[in-house]
């Protein structure tokens, strides 16, 4: 069932800290805010992260009303996948310093090739945990609730 703005912000608020603790993402700042996002090729953008791997820091900009067509799961879903870019946090500072001295045309080949790559190696994580091990995302932010002592229903 679809959502309103309210309730995808709810679902975040209510289980973004429960899923960084099942992930063991207890060293970073991580933060959730809400933004337009703007499509570049036509489909529609629901969230993008920027990762500083140095400082652990994860910033994710959800688009509220682009969410809002998603059911819960689907929204947890996304959740999970935003914050598995910190998992593979470390990629990031390879992808900053191995630019360094290249031409602009040289930069945009190789950020393509990372981009293409980590959400290659985000959707295999994805599907491990999923179909592998069945721990879908409601399933990981309810552990990740219950570590954190929080009542879950
Ligand atoms: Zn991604």
């Amino acid at each position: 069932m679809a959502m309103t703005r309210k309730d995808v912000i709810r679902v975040v608020e209510e289980n973004v800290e429960a899923m960084r603790t099942a992930m063991r993402l207890d060293d970073w700042v991580i933060r959730f805010e809400e933004g337009r996002l703007d499509s570049l090729d036509g489909s529609i953008a629901r969230a993008c992260c920027n990762v500083d791997a140095s400082y652990r820091e994860l910033v994710v900009t959800f688009d509220a009303e682009a969410c809002a067509d998603k059911d819960e799961q689907a929204l947890l879903d996304t959740i999970r996948h935003e914050l598995l870019h910190a998992i593979i946090g470390s990629f990031y500072i390879y992808r900053t310093t191995a630019v360094d001295g290249l031409d602009a045309s040289l930069k945009r080949v190789l950020d393509t090739v990372f981009s293409h790559a980590q959400e290659h190696v985000i959707g295999s994580i994805e599907r491990m945990l999923d179909v592998g091990l069945k721990m879908n995302a409601t399933k990981m932010s309810k552990l990740g609730k219950k570590r954190l002592g929080m009542k879950v229903w």
